[in-house]
């Protein structure tokens, strides 16, 4: 740290600030920059690209500086930000003209990941989360709170494994800061998640910070409550205290209140089905496992939603199907009408269009950080609101109803601000321009006066043009001067004497004139006052349409489920999906049903197949069929089209009976710990013992190729006996979709209560299949290995070879080896060291290998790569 004695005055202030924001970079405010110095203004330099210059700050060494201007920080600090960095905006909060000595300046705001609130921070797809975790002994009380949204959550995670549940619950919300208590370090491999799988920052709070006493007291002061019985928090003392936690940080970083934050919603598991992290991902609910991309997800197939707030909430959505039939009924029925009519989706989806995000614009203007274009954006989406609302005058189904209801058509609102502000406002508050005429009586007295003076200066041009006979004299305005009046060199010695000189330049002179000096202070004041007056009136309509918070809040939900419902409904018409029949009774019955996301992506049809489970003979199913059958594609597709009724959405199916499930379980192909060391048998047993501890007879399972990771009769063992145990009703009786390769299981359907054999059929002719992408009863007579191998690309060569083998195993005999080097044909030879002479290709497959990330490729990834490598060789 620098001796502060010798340091000019400014920078003693900028160290002053700096004390009181350690781990943040300074954006320290001087005239029309941000300026960052010392350590900051290496690292921002870095970071951001920026030249790393020097400033005097009374010490023989010049500090260290770099800049930004001040209207285009929000760019800088975005990047910052991203990269996990926190942000204190000083600003200086006076004005530095008329500031005696050094000019005040204080924090106004520390922008942190999970804080952010520019639009140009923010994904308006998706929510953007702090959370807030307090772990005390085997519970943890868990937030989540978007300040941009003004949404909380708030649970309470106890037994089993925690860690595992915490994981859980930070990846499906996925937030981008995390604030923690130290007792949360106890897991140890949570920091690593944190950082790694979410890419969010952790920031480790004291003990003192989760206080019970100070954490009630915030909260009931933030929620105005005399108890927490009131706000259904009592005797839930880890949630308070993360929740006090949160509001604390808030608090400090947000500067201003956080009203924004005014209900919080008390969910628990139990709504909710419950899909843990890997499930989601094998599902591909949001994104693909393979790129993280949307296409190719649930969500893109479904996604058909018009306004930020839809984008939102259908992602919450497809991640918590419900569990109550009641509310799947109500989502149904609403789906159901907007499919039935489709003037009506067509008039909805036209109405949507345009409302722009007024969660997020709401909180702007809640948090007094709004401009002009902000409130007329919130207006020009509240004018859409009347015509919506009509649209659902006359709705039947209950839900629509309910949304017609809480739609306020917020006339009010954007009566005012049409009124008040002007179209196109500019970005800036503090500059003025952005009241309209007629709208305030003082305004327009003073613009008055502006323009009266601006009038008198042009004319005093004409008037002094004829008064001296000058025929080039001009009035003209700078910021140092003010006004002037400017004569060419060549007139300069007719200026009249009462003119004063005020500046030479080279081939004129400025004068200035009593007249024009008085002039000038009427219209700067009138337009000093203007600007401030300006400010003020719009600052007042900002905090009145503010106080509308609830209303806006009430509309902006309305907005969003109906978005979604006809998102929902649009994707059922347009792909002919059926409306589910929900039962309670556990079948789940399918007809001619499709993948929702492979049949979208496929040029060719996709082929149906029906499905049949139940709690009584068709508990499980065992699916063989040659690898590229279609096997994980039917299970996955089964577990998506449950998913997609509990959400409320038609299927893609000509019949569906789905009974509610409580969970689904998946156990697919690699993950990506594999990465991280484990084995993969072992992260495969360890996601199998996962399962079997979590499941009910409600849940469905789909288990694929259980065992493999293994050799061939260890990886039998287990598949036999897990499938026995999921089987059986004593232990477990959960659906189950078991896709294997060990054909010996499929004895299982005589000796197994509730099992039933499945193969996904293919057509032999000679050495030649065709998938015919049927499923059908019984067990496959044959894997099919080697004819897969061939359609694959695999050499003739190597499938003679091992069609050889295979044989020889099939017969109980030795395994006998090719023929021995001496002994082969000269045509063997000549072929093989033509091989060797000129291999084709073999740098580019060799190097294609090399680069080869087998960890993640899918099955089918792999014998497509197969297949190319040996289209090379
Ligand atoms: P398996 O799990 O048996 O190895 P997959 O389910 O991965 O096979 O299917 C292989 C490919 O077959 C998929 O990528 C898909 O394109 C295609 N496919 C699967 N099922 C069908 C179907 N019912 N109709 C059309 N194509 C299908």
């Amino acid at each position: 740290m620098q001796a502060m004695a010798n340091l000019s005055p400014m920078m003693q202030q900028y160290f002053e600030i700096k004390k009181q924001n350690p781990n943040t970079i300074l954006f320290f405010r001087l005239g029309d920059f941000y300026e960052m110095f010392y350590d900051d203004a290496k690292l921002a330099s870095k970071e951001l690209d920026l030249t790393l210059t020097g400033r005097d700050c009374g010490q023989e060494e010049r500090a260290p500086m770099c800049g930004v201007p001040f209207h285009s920080y929000e760019s800088y600090v975005a990047r910052l930000v991203a990269k996990g960095y926190k942000v204190a905006i000083c600003e200086q909060m006076e004005d530095p003209a008329s500031a005696k000595g050094l000019v005040k300046r204080d924090i106004v705001r520390v922008i942190t990941p999970g804080t952010v609130l520019e639009s140009s921070m923010l994904d308006e797809t998706r929510n953007n989360y702090i959370c807030s975790l307090c772990v005390e002994g085997a519970e943890a009380g868990i937030c989540f709170a978007d300040i941009s949204t003004g949404e909380l959550h708030a649970t309470t995670l106890s037994g089993g494994d925690l860690s595992e549940k915490l994981k859980n619950e930070l990846a499906r919300f996925s937030p981008r800061e995390i604030l923690i208590n130290p007792n949360v370090l106890g897991f140890s491999e949570l920091p690593k998640f944190i950082r790694e799988r979410l890419s969010a920052s952790m920031e480790l709070l004291d003990h003192e910070d989760f206080e019970k006493e100070i954490c009630s007291s915030l909260v009931l002061q933030h929620f105005h409550e005399e108890n927490l019985e009131a706000l259904d928090l009592s005797g839930k003392e880890n949630i308070v205290r993360a929740l006090g936690a949160l509001f604390c940080y808030l608090k400090q970083t947000q500067r201003t209140g956080i009203e924004r934050i005014n209900t919080i919603d008390l969910y628990t598991g139990k709504q909710f089905m419950h899909l843990d992290l890997n499930t989601r991902r094998n599902l591909e609910l949001l994104e693909t496992m393979r790129n993280k991309e949307k296409r190719g997800s649930l969500l893109w197939v479904l996604d058909k939603t018009r306004t930020a707030m839809g984008k939102r909430l259908i992602r919450n959505w497809i991640e918590q199907p419900l569990l109550s039939p009641a509310q799947i009924s109500r989502r149904l029925n609403a789906v159901q009408e907007l499919v039935d009519d489709p003037i009506l989706r067509g008039g909805i989806s036209e109405q949507l269009t345009g409302i722009h995000d007024l969660e997020r614009l709401m909180s702007r203007i809640v948090y007094g950080s709004a401009n002009g274009r902000e409130l007329r954006s919130l207006s020009s989406a509240a004018a859409r609101l009347p015509g919506l609302k009509n649209m659902l005058k006359e709705v039947k189904s209950n839900l629509l109803a309910e949304i017609y209801q809480d739609i306020d058509v917020l006339d009010d609102i954007s009566q005012l601000i049409e009124r008040s502000i002007v179209e196109d406002p500019p970005f800036s508050i503090r500059e003025g321009g952005i009241i309209k005429p007629g709208y305030n009586e003082e305004l327009d007295l003073l613009k008055g006066d502006m323009s009266d003076g601006r009038g008198i200066i042009a004319q005093i041009e004409a008037q002094e043009r004829e008064r001296t006979g000058i025929p080039k004299l001009k009035v003209g305005y700078n910021r140092v001067f003010g006004y002037y009046i400017e004569i060419s060199n060549s007139y300069k010695n007719q200026a009249p004497p009462e003119y004063i000189r005020k500046q030479t330049l080279t081939n004129c002179e400025r004068f200035i004139t009593p007249q024009l000096k008085e002039l000038e202070g009427k219209i700067l004041g009138a337009h000093d006052k203007s600007v401030q007056l300006e400010f003020q009136l719009f600052d007042a309509i900002r905090k009145e349409v503010a106080a509308q918070l609830t209303r806006v809040q009430k509309t902006a939900h309305a907005v969003a489920r109906l978005d979604v419902l006809a998102s929902f409904a649009q994707v059922s018409a347009d792909n002919h999906y059926v409306r589910p029949i929900v039962n309670l009774d556990g079948k789940l019955i399918l007809k001619e049903s499709r993948h929702p996301v492979v049949e979208a992506l496929l040029d060719a049809p996709f082929v149906p197949n029906d499905v049949m489970l139940d709690k009584n003979e068709n508990r499980v199913a065992i699916i063989t069929g040659p690898n590229m059958a279609g096997k994980s594609t039917y299970m996955r597709q089964v577990a998506l089209i449950v998913i997609m009724a509990q959400i409320g959405c038609f299927v893609p199916a000509s019949y569906a009976e789905i009974g509610i499930t409580d969970s689904i379980f998946t156990r697919v192909g690699a993950s990506d710990d594999l990465a991280s060391g484990q084995s993969t048998f072992m992260v495969e047993m360890s996601e199998v013992a996962d399962i079997l501890k979590n499941a009910t007879p409600n849940s469905l399972l789909i288990l694929d190729e259980i065992g493999r990771g293994t050799s061939t009769f260890d990886g039998m063992s287990i598949a036999r006996a897990v499938l026995e145990y999921v089987a059986d009703k004593k232990l477990l009786g959960a659906k189950t979709l078991f896709a294997t390769h060990y054909h010996e299981l499929t004895e299982l359907e005589e000796l197994v209560d509730g099992v039933k054999n499945y193969n996904i059929a293919v057509k032999k002719r000679g050495d030649d299949i065709t998938f015919l992408r049927r499923i059908v009863r019984g067990g496959a007579d044959d894997s099919f290995g080697i004819e897969v191998a061939k359609l694959a690309g695999v050499p003739e060569k190597i499938v003679n070879r091992a069609k050889q083998v295979l044989a020889e195993l099939e017969s109980g005999q030795e395994v006998s080896m090719p023929k021995k080097r001496g002994r082969r044909s000269t045509q063997d030879e000549q072929e093989e060291i033509q091989l060797s002479i000129t291999p084709p290709n073999e740098a580019e497959v060799l190097d294609r290998l090399r680069r080869l990330d087998v960890n993640t490729l899918t099955p089918i990834e792999c014998m497509n790569t197969l297949f190319e490598l040996t289209a090379l060789a």
